[in-house]
């Protein structure tokens, strides 16, 4: 999910990787490593920490090596350590591996290595790759890196060096970026634009299964079965800033429009629909424990809170466990009540976050199996939890969660079927509730085309100071996260209600300047939500629907309707939260706020 350069040419390697490393340090990483080939030996070195560091401990000696390459980790299987770091060596140590992604059968691989006597030195996924290349090589590494590749599932790009072929770079994708290259008797492969185009804007695309095999003096493509692709060199047109931002103005733009390939990752090798099955091997240690419990508590602050919101519906409706949501920062100061059978979800996005970390504490101590869902491999909640799930949706970057936050509610939609199929959810409905999971990401895409429509309505209320956002049932924590999304990045005074809660107090705040969100999906309480518009109306509010296509009946209530795609009830909030990030993000832009740096805000709240 982070970077990787290589280079292959006359010039020293050393600088022009770290140098290329730099340029994709934005996408932000955990640890990071060199390999060179000088005078027939393999150099490599590694650090945890930021570019500079990896710098320092290289120092001048990897100079004069022409051939090399260099990885960013951001690590989704093993803590960020410099054991775990890329590069990965074979078992005989001439061969290294630099890997972006994720190798969803790494447990068989390994198995399967251990019984030809090949263990692991680290704990990630990757070392497994780098070790089933090295067991395939018979002198031709291409081949090796091919046969190794056709038994992997999961994505990867990667690059990969032989001692034996000193002159060589193999490298590869599948659902990872990867582009060549390509200069004047030289090349440069990386996983982003971001890290050639100082040195050439001649360039590949990879397409996934794809191999290049790099020389000095050419390049060849193939196949997975060896047959020959013929690829065109393209021109890059962007500027480095672009890149960075994929052609976006601001990370959390660039990252509400991920969510659907953030999701698709996060649900990789977890939900086998067909099978009815979800695969959590995170749990795995605790499941017997955790079918178990007798109730369930989800912690966290903000939006992770609002998440917790939606896992509580979805355990007890799906599960039917007793469940309760507590704000972490509570939790910590009451006495609760909390006994062997209670499991505690802690969710934070970075993994660090001071009052979830406290409450993930307080539960351990008092006997609670504690169990973290978290997007920052081998942070802290990480480590102290008893065991987890990650939600790996990629490094966030902008302030204002937004693929984090649908990552957090895919992660308790899987949890719910994990615990439900192990309690008394048919295999049948399983299948069905993760056929409609696995969809959702198309969904999302389908709500990301509001982007025009929720920045014209945006404009419209530049003025407005107040907004109101209205919800039921699942869709009141989508109006909370609406609510705190405008707030936080725009500072516009937002409040999420539910939406039957309006009439006993907030009604009286409602007149034509009041711009009211109110979500009205298709479900069973739309007769309701559609009741509660009619108040607003009445009062001479400013309507915007979020509804289901369709609907042509909300059209002639709401002043402003935002159609999202029809997914089944449990999965709503997944899609009714786009448009309203969309509406944050576009209410914020004009006001000239620095959206992904918004004022007083930090992106993990280490303090209390
Ligand atoms: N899954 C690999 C690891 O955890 C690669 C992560 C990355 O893409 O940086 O080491």
């Amino acid at each position: 999910m982070c970077g990787i350069v290589a280079y292959i040419g006359h010039r020293d390697a050393a600088p022009i990787l770290t140098e290329g490393l730099k340029r994709l340090e934005y996408r932000g990483y955990d640890s990071a490593g060199i390999a060179v080939i000088r005078g027939g030996e393999l150099l490599i070195r590694r650090c945890v920490g930021r570019i500079s560091a990896l710098e320092e401990k290289i120092g001048n000696e990897l100079t004069g090596a022409t051939i090399g390459m260099a990885h960013t980790r951001w690590a989704t299987h093993g803590a960020p350590t410099e054991v775990n770091a890329h590069p990965h060596c074979d078992a005989s140590g001439r061969l290294a591996l630099v890997h972006n992604g994720i190798i969803e059968n790494y447990r068989v691989l390994r198995t399967f290595l251990k019984q030809h006597d090949i263990t692991m030195d680290s704990e990630t996924d990757t070392e497994v790759l780098a070790k089933l290349v090295g067991h395939f090589y018979d002198g031709s590494l291409e081949n090796a890196v091919r046969r190794a590749l056709r038994e992997v599932r999961g994505t990867f790009g990667i690059a990969v060096l032989h001692l034996d072929e000193p002159d060589v770079v193999v490298a590869a994708r599948r659902g990872s970026p990867l582009i060549l290259g390509v200069g004047q008797e030289e090349y440069i492969i990386a996983s982003d634009a971001a890290a050639i185009i100082q040195h050439t804007p001649q360039v590949i695309y990879l397409s996934d299964n794809e191999v290049v095999t790099v020389t000095r003096e050419g390049f060849r493509t193939t196949n997975l079965e060896a047959m020959p692709v013929t690829k065109e060199v393209e021109e890059v047109e962007f500027t480095l800033e672009q890149l960075e931002l994929g052609g976006h103005e601001h990370f959390m733009s660039k990252e509400i429009f991920e969510q659907p390939e953030a999701l698709r990752t996060c649900m990789r090798g977890r939900v086998e629909a067909q099978e009815g099955r979800v695969v959590l091997g995170g749990l795995t240690s605790v499941a017997r424990e955790l079918v178990r419990c007798d109730r369930v508590i989800l912690t966290g602050c903000g939006t992770a809170w609002h998440a917790c919101l939606i896992g509580e519906y979805l355990i007890e409706e799906i599960a039917r466990i007793p469940c309760e949501v507590e704000y972490a920062s509570e939790f910590r100061y009451r006495n609760p009540l909390v006994h062997d059978r209670t499991v505690l979800l802690a969710l934070s996005q970075s993994g660090e976050t001071a009052d979830t970390l406290a409450a993930l504490r307080e539960a351990k101590e008092r006997g609670a199996l504690a169990l973290g869902i978290v997007n920052a491999v081998g942070s802290t909640i990480a480590r102290e939890s008893d065991a987890g799930v990650y939600l790996h949706v990629g490094p966030e970057i902008g302030v204002a969660s937004t693929k984090a936050f649908v990552g957090q509610v895919t992660v308790l939609s899987m949890i719910a079927a994990f615990l439900g199929r192990r309690r008394h959810m048919s295999h049948a409905a399983c299948q069905e509730y993760l056929a409609d999971l696995g969809r959702v990401p198309d969904a999302i895409e389908r709500a990301l085309k509001l982007s025009a429509q929720t920045r014209q309505i945006a404009a419209r209320f530049v003025e407005a100071n107040n907004w109101l956002y209205l919800g039921r049932g699942l869709q009141y924590p989508i109006a909370l996260e609406g609510a705190l999304k405008l707030k936080e990045i725009s500072y516009v005074h937002a409040e999420g209600l539910p939406a039957a809660e309006m009439k006993h107090g907030p009604i009286a705040l409602i007149n034509a300047d009041m711009p009211v969100v109110v979500i009205a999906v298709r479900d069973h309480l739309y007769e309701k939500v559609i009741s509660n518009i009619e108040e607003v109306r009445s009062r001479g509010g400013h309507v915007i629907a979020v509804a289901t296509e369709g609907d042509e009946q909300i059209g002639q209530l709401a002043e402003d309707v935002l159609y999202v795609p029809d997914v089944p009830g449990p999965l709503q909030p997944l899609v009714t939260v786009v448009p309203l990030q969309l509406l944050a993000y576009h209410a914020a832009v004009p006001r000239g706020c620095d959206v992904d740096k918004p004022r007083n805000l930090a992106k993990s709240v280490t303090v209390e």
